[in-house]
């Protein structure tokens, strides 16, 4: 695919199922696609191509021509016909009054009479009542409609909603062209080889959330988090309250909880290729000499517990880390 005038960013692993999607909108008549799949997979990058595609007014096969109006308005992202339904920052989903006015644009003409498209990012901030809406207009919807609804978990969705949709699940891409991809990409400073793997394996094999994750500083201070982690098992857990009380606090708590996983792996022996942090073996092994296993699964549940208290809006950090801090003390200092 030439996509050389293009600002969307294009992803290898896209072009399967880009070919996939493009076939079946040349087979049949399906309408309406809810797109499951993580984060961190580029998406927007797929459906902005699939509906330039559809929008094409010179396209050969799956193949688009990039030159005609209605590939460069896409081009930069932006098509009049494009209809892009979600929440208002200061609204907690997506209201019936949106979806009242979307209806009542789909049955004006389109521009260059290609149809118009009807896209839903995040199917999560959909409530009863705008599911409602988007069903009634599933049910019966005007000629050369569109439907991309992207979701990360297809059973927040009616089951009405589904079945009148095709359902695209679509994976992370294998290790070898995630890895491939990651090494290829520009970062801002010198990252090791085994660094890359981490990253992609503690993002779920994402490549796009890797390479943020990459990207950011926070990925420096990775390996002091488990040397402080190791130093306060060993002697004062409050060593980690300093570290903790931050800003990215709950990537920090995945971290020390896949850490944790790792040190449950290490303990039984469980081949190397299955370990999230390669790098860090010596720690790993350190820390199965220093608390028994059983423990580690206490401070694993207490770690989770916390997180999600951590996650309500205006909390007081500081005070919901200490309370962690405390019950892992606790569990440190039991005999049993
Ligand atoms: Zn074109």
């Amino acid at each position: 695919m030439n996509n050389i005038t293009s600002t969307i960013p294009w992803y290898p692993w896209l072009n399967t199922i880009y070919k996939n999607i493009t076939n079946v909108l040349s087979s049949n008549d399906h309408h309406a696609f809810i797109l499951c799949t993580p984060s961190g997979m580029g998406i927007i990058s797929l459906i902005y191509k699939i509906i330039q595609w559809l929008f094409c007014l010179s396209k050969i096969d799956n193949h688009i021509c990039n030159i005609c109006t209605n590939c460069i308005l896409l081009n930069n992202k932006y098509h009049p016909d494009i209809h892009i339904i979600q929440k208002e920052k200061h609204q907690t989903s997506i209201s019936i009054t949106l979806i009242r006015q979307i209806i009542n644009i789909l049955y004006q003409n389109s521009y260059k009479d290609k149809g118009k498209i009807i896209w839903i990012p995040i199917a999560e901030e959909l409530n009863q009542t705008s599911s409602n809406g988007i069903l009634k207009i599933l049910e019966e919807p005007p000629k050369n409609i569109w439907f991309f609804i992207q979701t990360q978990h297809i059973n927040t969705l009616l089951p009405t909603i589904i079945s009148r949709c095709q359902v695209w699940k679509i994976y992370p891409p294998n290790e070898k062209i995630g890895l491939h991809w990651l090494t290829t990409q520009h970062l801002i400073s010198v990252i090791h080889k085994n660094e890359y793997l981490i990253a992609l394996k503690m993002c779920h094999y994402a490549p796009i959330n890797a390479h943020k994750l990459l990207q950011n500083n926070l990925w420096s201070k990775r390996q002091s988090l488990y040397v402080t982690f190791l130093h306060a098992l060993k002697y004062d857990i409050m060593e980690l309250l300093l570290v903790l009380n931050n800003v990215n606090i709950l990537i920090l708590l995945d971290w020390i909880y896949i850490f944790l996983i790792d040190v449950i792996k290490v303990f039984y022996k469980i081949n190397i290729k299955f370990i999230y942090n390669i790098d860090q073996t010596d720690i790993l092994y350190q820390v199965t000499k220093i608390i028994a296993i059983k423990k580690i699964i206490l401070i694993i549940n207490k770690i989770m517990f916390y997180r999600k208290i951590l996650m309500i809006d205006n909390i007081n950090h500081m005070l919901i880390i200490t309370r962690l801090l405390l019950s892992l003390d606790k569990i440190k200092q039991t005999t049993s």
